[in-house]
């Protein structure tokens, strides 16, 4: 078997969920979509479900995936992509969220008193949801309907930056238009959870607080390690190149130690050299990542063996900080490592 793993505390998650836990006293939805932001569900949803009032998603698939694992309610967070899904739905026993009219079209068609409904308003974000003058249209035609509940909801653009001002404007916004409604509210995602206690509400819909790739700052920790065991040490002479296109060439002799994953692994792409750690030292890859491959300087005099770990990320690294260095964002360095590589918890 290729030894290639992202390594997954438990000890952390569980660290995470409390230090979520002290921070507000809302109920709290895990959003656990895109495969648990990259995580895989299984062994994480049975650390969950004793500490979560819900779950959220995006897909059917996902959803139904989940449903085989728990009880609680599975929030889809897009709701219906077309009014087909309504049997799905109320056969999975799914809540879903309604953010535009055509949605309401499948709604008609069936018997979705098991379900909770999720109105969602659309506040400042301008992407999904009603505005005010809809939304209160919608409000009183649905709760003329037999749902399980109806909850409403919002979503905040910039709830990580306490700086920007669009958060109380969408905050005051939410407040305003939902206040006369006793429904159950639901407005926070994890940097509201951090940053605006006024927005926590009902229920709190955190992803990232949970599995670390963010807010270190508030004591959140890393869940999860990505290394790969070296399958091969060559030597190359000065002047020799190494990988696709020659993009490296030796300039005295050395090593050059070969890792299983690349960016078929959903690694980033990246031709420049990338630290990586092994056995508790600093070393460089050289040349292009390649699909199933990424290759280290180890140098001339090292202790290395085939068979020893190279840690890509380790429960250290800050994934805020190394995603910035491929353009990208903590959440898309997790969702992207693909089903290839192996999840591994540790207790
Ligand atoms: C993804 C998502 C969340 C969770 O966001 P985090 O930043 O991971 O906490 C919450 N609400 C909605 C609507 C989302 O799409």
């Amino acid at each position: 078997m290729r030894k290639t793993e992202l390594q997954i505390s438990l000890t952390n998650l569980d660290h995470n969920i409390s230090v979520i836990k002290s921070k507000t006293t809302s109920d709290i939805q895990a959003v656990v979509k895109a495969n648990l932001y990259g995580l895989q569900l299984e062994k994480i949803i049975e650390i969950l479900d004793p500490q979560v009032e819900s779950y959220a998603v995006i897909t059917l698939d996902e959803a139904r995936a989940l449903r085989k694992l728990t009880k609680l309610p599975i929030l889809l967070l897009q709701g219906a992509h077309e009014n087909e899904d309504y049997e799905d739905i109320k056969q999975l026993e799914l809540d879903f969220v309604l953010h535009s009219s055509w949605q309401i079209k499948g709604i008609d068609k069936h018997n979705l008193a098991n379900n909770r409904l999720w109105l969602k308003l659309n506040t400042g974000m301008n992407r999904l949801g009603f505005d005010e003058q809809e939304f209160a249209e919608h409000y009183n035609l649905m709760t003329k309907k037999n749902f399980k509940d109806l909850v409403v909801m919002s979503h905040l653009a910039s709830s990580s930056d306490i700086s920007n001002k669009q958060n109380q404007s969408q905050i005051n916004k939410f407040n305003k238009i939902t206040n006369d409604i006793s429904n159950k509210k639901s407005l926070a995602n994890s940097g509201a959870l951090f940053n605006y206690p006024e927005s926590h509400y009902d229920i709190v819909r955190t992803g990232m607080a949970l599995y670390g790739g963010k807010y270190q700052e508030f004591g959140i920790k890393s869940i999860s390690c990505l290394r790969s065991k070296i399958i091969s040490i060559n030597k190359v002479s000065k002047g020799e190149t190494v990988g696709y296109d020659g993009a490296w060439r030796a300039k005295q002799d050395t090593y050059i130690a070969a890792i299983g994953i690349g960016y078929g692994d959903g690694f980033p792409y990246f031709s420049g050299p990338y630290s990586v750690n092994i056995n508790g030292n600093t070393y460089e890859t050289v040349g292009k990542i390649n699909m199933d491959l990424i290759t280290i300087n180890i140098g001339n005099e090292h202790g290395i063996n085939v068979g020893d770990w190279v840690q890509l990320w380790g429960y250290e690294t800050n994934l805020t900080e190394l995603s910035k260095s491929f353009h990208s964002i903590s959440y898309q360095l997790l969702t992207n490592i693909s089903r290839r590589v192996a999840k591994n918890y540790l207790e």
